[in-house]
């Protein structure tokens, strides 16, 4: 029997040896750097992503009480620098490589997230408040003195900790 037949015939027994991708699955690196996610709810909206982007593809803008943070795929060139300098963990890159888009779908490949303002309960000012939560992870000793502190704006903060120290 030829090499080549030989070969055609294990071919043929084996079946193929590649991925069925796009119509089936196909394996995926779990570090691979694909599209960000933004989590809102531990977002404070500090804006170091933005500047610390090389390619500016994050923009956070006011919009009357919330802050709306996009990241545009067609420019973010996944070097990582958002996720490694955002204090609070908000921003993370997944292993999601779908980032091919049309011309025509070039503005709406984006991913946005919105940051509410809330009110400070003693002045009433607007804020965006310190993530408490992770604020309890990394320190679960705090008490609740210290976590009524974190729900007041800078500000007030300010003053009820001085006060709080001098009194
Ligand atoms: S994602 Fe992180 S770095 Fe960017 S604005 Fe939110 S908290 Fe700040
Ligand atoms: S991964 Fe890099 S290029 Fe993409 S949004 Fe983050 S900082 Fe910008």
């Amino acid at each position: 029997m030829s090499g080549f037949l030989k070969i055609a015939i294990r071919n043929l027994l084996k079946g193929p040896v590649t991925d069925p991708y796009p119509f089936g699955k196909t394996f995926i690196p779990e570090k691979l750097r694909g599209k960000l996610k933004v989590d809102a709810s531990i977002c404070t909206a500090c804006g170091t992503c933005q500047e610390v982007c090389p390619s500016g593809a994050i923009y956070i803008k006011k919009e009357n009480d919330v802050y709306v943070h996009t990241t545009w795929y067609n420019t973010c060139c996944f070097c990582g620098n958002c996720e490694f300098f955002c204090p609070t963990g908000a921003i993370k890159l997944t292993n999601d490589f779908h980032t091919a888009n049309t011309k025509e779908e070039k503005f709406k490949f984006v991913t946005i997230a919105a940051i509410s303002e809330k009110e400070c309960p003693v002045c009433g000012n607007k804020f965006v408040p310190a993530t408490l939560p992770l604020i309890e992870k990394s320190y679960p000793h705090i008490n609740d003195e210290i976590k009524n502190l974190m729900k007041l704006c800078p500000e007030c903060r300010k003053k009820a900790a001085f006060e709080r120290l001098y009194q």
